[in-house]
């Protein structure tokens, strides 16, 4: 006669085929309306986050053959070439310049384990993530996307996820659109001016004091009070009280 089976842990198993088979029915019957999690991949594509890490694409224009990705790598999969060239001088007299040439640029994506260091690193966002991955070959030595290949992918590229309102760069793009401050006089419109300065000249009587409302026969034609020449009465710049009578 068979010994009972007995758990790792030393309790003895309960029931036996029947209660197993009607457990195994009621998981069925439970399950059996509910929705299909299964994705019918390729007839159904997945629904991949936008920043997924499918390919790295290449803009050729901003490498400038620094060679940081390739250093960085921790699985040496960047290939480039590059070589100098001189530039004349944008300005008359000036020196002339070098600047690298790309000549190569390739990723063995047979080799590359999607750690994105080599786009982090890039100081000259010529890296992107790609959320395209059916890039599948039956050759693994099609793996190899030379800068031709690489640069296709760059339609593939979603546009770069807004900025959270909070952060510091946030803060600084909307300091630097934000108009500058003009003075209300120069803000408002030139139509304008012309009917609030009138309605202002009705509203509030001319000051005398002002130089350019004086009336020429009011104004004196004596000199004005020095140390050599005293005034007489009153204060310098007030009517006297014996011109007044
Ligand atoms: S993702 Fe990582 S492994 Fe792949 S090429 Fe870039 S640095 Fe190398
Ligand atoms: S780090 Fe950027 S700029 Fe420098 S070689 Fe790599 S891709 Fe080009």
């Amino acid at each position: 006669m068979s010994e009972p089976t007995r758990r790792p842990d030393g309790r003895q198993k309960s029931g036996g085929a029947i209660p197993g088979l009607l457990k195994g029915l009621a998981t069925t019957a439970k399950t059996l309306g509910r929705p299909s999690h299964t994705a019918e991949y390729p007839d159904a594509p997945p629904h991949l986050p936008p920043r997924s890490r499918g390919v790295i694409a290449l803009t050729e224009e901003n490498c400038t053959s620094c060679m940081l990705c390739a250093r960085e790598c921790p699985d040496w999969c960047i290939y480039i070439d590059s070589h100098k060239e001189t530039i004349p001088s944008p300005t008359p007299g000036g020196r002339e310049r070098q600047r690298n040439v790309l000549d190569r640029f390739a990723i063995d994506f047979s080799l590359c384990m999607y750690c994105g260091i080599c786009i982090e690193v890039c100081p000259f966002d010529a890296l992107h993530w790609s959320p395209e991955f059916e890039y599948s070959e039956l050759d693994i030595r099609d793996l190899l996307h030379e800068k031709g290949r690489l640069g296709q992918w760059m339609a593939t590229v979603p546009p770069p996820a807004a900025l959270d309102p909070g952060s510091a760069e946030a803060g600084e793009i909307a300091a630097a659109n934000k108009p500058a401050r003009v003075p209300r006089a120069a803000a408002a419109p030139a139509t304008s001016r012309p009917a609030a300065a009138s309605r202002v000249a009705r509203e509030r009587p001319a000051r005398p004091e002002a130089p350019g409302n004086i009336p020429p026969d009011s104004v004196s034609t004596e000199p004005l009070p020095t140390a050599q020449n005293p005034p007489t009465t009153g204060s310098p710049g007030t009517k006297s009280e014996e011109g007044e009578a």
